[in-house]
């Protein structure tokens, strides 16, 4: 997943974007509402971590702008404790969830798998695709029961294909959610993880549309 975080606290911001990158998230941290809104403006992102309390421009601004444009990304916001009218007045403006300051590292994590589940309509934490199992929580894949052994660029790889079961990914769309601005980026990157996956997981479960992209088709008993 690719979420944005803007936060102006240098140690926190620093502590959640290594928390999340652990998670085989990428994370691009913007540390004032100016900056957030022109990464809104220009890239797609899976979620926004939001602080209320930015400089320049203030979170719940650009919360407000970001909804006006119709724009329905999941946003969790950060607020200052004992803050009710600024959770609810968050709330009220379009986020989907929030923290009150200082929270744990570990609630954070749980809460940004919680609204990525609900914003890829699944009820279930864990994603299962026949014999294959990825668990959010614990980054456990299984396939047929047996535990498989992936690297951090492989497991976010299948995440993202299994959330997004039944859609063709572009090339450009992967590269961003992998690598978000940290372009130190081999031209062939994408085709190297999938060529792993497949390695690994067999050749069948990841599609190659010509030209597009990438995809895992849903079974044919859950096709809508
Ligand atoms: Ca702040």
């Amino acid at each position: 997943m690719r979420i944005l975080l803007a936060e102006d606290d240098p140690l926190l911001g620093d502590g959640i974007r290594a928390g999340l990158g652990l998670e085989g998230d990428t994370v691009d941290w913007v540390t004032d509402g100016v900056a957030a809104d022109q990464a809104l403006a220009t890239d797609e992102f899976d979620l926004l971590v939001l602080d209320l309390g930015l400089p320049r421009r203030d979170g719940m601004e650009v919360l407000r702008g970001l909804r006006r444009r119709g724009d329905m990304t999941p946003v969790l916001i950060l607020t200052a404790r004992d803050k009710v009218a600024d959770r609810v007045a968050g709330l009220d403006a379009g986020a989907d969830d929030y923290l009150s300051k200082p929270f744990d590292l570990d609630e954070l994590l749980a809460r940004v798998r919680a609204l990525t589940r609900r914003h890829t309509g699944r009820a279930q934490p864990v994603l299962e695709h026949g014999e294959l199992r990825l668990d959010p929580a614990t980054h456990q894949v299984s396939l047929g029961g047996e535990a498989v052994e992936l690297a951090p660029r492989e497991y976010a790889l299948l995440r993202l294909l299994l959330e997004q079961r039944g859609k063709v990914l572009s090339r450009t769309r992967l590269v961003e959610a992998l690598y978000g601005w940290d372009g130190e980026l081999e031209s062939n990157a994408i085709e190297v993880h999938v060529h792993h996956l497949r390695r690994k997981l067999g050749n069948e479960l990841i599609r190659t549309v010509r030209g597009i992209g990438y995809g895992i088709d849903r079974p044919a008993k859950d096709a809508p």
